[in-house]
C-alpha cells in the first residue's frame, strides 16, 4: 500500500470510506513525512522493538512504525475506523490491530500477553482529550516501558519539561520528572494535520528511569504534597498545605519541617525542585508516624 503521509492520500482514504471526523476522539490525522520521520528518530525504533501505538486512525504513522520496528500493536477506539486499517496497512505483516479504548485496556496485561513482559516503546500522535490519563496510567501502572514519544499540545510539552520557577512548571512537570526523562523533539505547525487542529504541537519524548532520581519512603504522600501546594499557586507553601483538605498537618509542623529543609518561612510551592518535595514528604510522613504512634499509646 502507498504511503498515506500526504494530503491527497489522506483525502482520498477518507473519500473513500465517507469517513467522517469525530471531534469527541480528537481525531487530527498527519499528513507530513518529514515530521513522521523525525518522530521515529526521537522515538529510536529498532527491529528489536515492539511498538505499542495509541489511536492509528487511517494507519499514516503505522506505515512507518512498521517499517522500523519489529512488531507493531495498534489500539484504535473509532470502531468506523478498522476497515480503513485493514485495507491501509494490508502489506504490513508485523502490525496488529486492536478495537479498543486505550483507557480500558489492561497494558501491562498485554505487553506480558504479547512481548513475554519485556519493555515495550509507546509511539503516538495523542488525542489530546486524553494526553494526561494516557501517560500517567503509562507511568503509575507500572507498564513495562523504555519510552513514550508522542505528539501533544505544544503547552502541554512545555509543562512536562518545566523546571522550578517558570510558569509552566507544576504538578504535571514534577509528576512526569519522577519517572522519565523529558525531551521535546520538534514542534509542529497546525498545518501538518487534517483538519487542523486549534492549537500547535511539539514532540516529547519521554524516556522512563529505571530508578526514580529522587528516593523516598514517601512516594504517596509526595504526590499529595506536591498537588496541594500547586492546587493554591499563589500561597505560600506552609499555607497551602495547611489548607488542603486531604492532609491532616499543623501548619506549626509545616512550618518547622520547611525550615529544617533551610527554605524561608515564605517559600512558594512552585520553587520547590523534586528533591525537595522528597524531602519535605520523608520529614513529614516521619512527623505523622511519631504522632500516630504517640496517640496509640496505652491502648
Ligand atoms: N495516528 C494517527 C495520525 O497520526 O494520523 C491519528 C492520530 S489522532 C490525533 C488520535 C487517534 O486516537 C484517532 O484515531 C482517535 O480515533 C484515536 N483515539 C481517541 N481516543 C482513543 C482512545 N481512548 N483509545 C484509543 N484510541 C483513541
Amino acid at each position: 500500500m502507498e504511503k498515506l503521509s500526504n494530503p491527497q492520500k489522506t483525502i482520498e482514504v477518507i473519500q473513500k470510506y465517507e469517513f467522517a471526523f469525530q471531534k469527541k476522539f480528537g481525531q487530527n490525522f498527519l499528513i507530513d513525512g518529514h515530521v513522521l520521520d523525525k518522530i521515529i528518530a526521537a522515538a529510536d525504533i529498532t527491529k528489536e522493538d515492539f511498538v505499542l501505538e495509541i489511536g492509528p486512525g487511517i494507519g499514516t504513522m503505522t506505515q512507518y512504525l512498521s517499517e522500523a520496528a519489529g512488531k507493531v500493536l495498534a489500539v484504535e477506539i473509532d470502531k468506523m475506523l478498522i476497515p480503513i486499517l485493514q485495507e491501509t496497512l494490508s502489506g504490513y505483516e508485523n502490525v496488529e490491530i486492536l478495537n479498543d479504548d486505550i483507557l480500558k485496556v489492561d497494558i501491562a496485561g498485554l505487553v506480558a500477553e504479547k512481548n513475554g513482559g519485556r519493555p515495550i516503546k509507546v509511539v503516538a500522535n495523542l488525542p489530546y482529550y486524553i494526553t494526561t490519563p494516557i501517560i500517567m496510567g503509562l507511568l503509575e501502572g507500572h507498564v513495562p516501558v523504555k519510552s513514550i514519544t508522542v505528539m501533544v499540545q505544544k503547552e502541554v510539552a512545555q509543562r512536562m519539561q518545566a523546571q522550578p520557577g517558570s510558569k509552566d512548571y507544576g504538578a504535571l512537570s514534577l509528576a512526569v520528572q519522577y519517572y522519565c526523562e523529558p525531551y521535546i523533539a520538534a514542534n509542529v505547525p497546525p498545518n501538518c494535520f487534517i483538519p487542523r487542529p486549534k492549537v500547535g504541537s511539539a514532540v516529547i519524548r519521554l524516556t522512563v528511569h529505571s530508578e526514580p532520581p529522587v528516593k523516598t519512603g514517601q512516594e504517596k504522600l509526595m504526590f499529595q504534597l506536591i498537588r496541594a501546594s500547586f492546587n493554591q499557586r499563589r500561597k505560600t507553601l506552609a499555607n497551602a498545605l495547611s489548607n488542603a483538605p486531604e492532609l491532616d498537618f499543623s501548619k506549626e509542623d509545616i512550618t518547622e519541617a520547611i525550615n529544617a529543609l533551610g527554605m524561608p518561612a515564605g517559600v512558594r510551592g512552585e520553587t520547590l525542585t523534586l528533591m525537595q518535595f522528597a524531602q519535605l514528604a520523608d520529614l513529614l510522613g516521619e512527623r505523622k508516624r511519631a504522632y500516630d504512634t504517640d496517640c496509640n499509646c496505652g491502648r
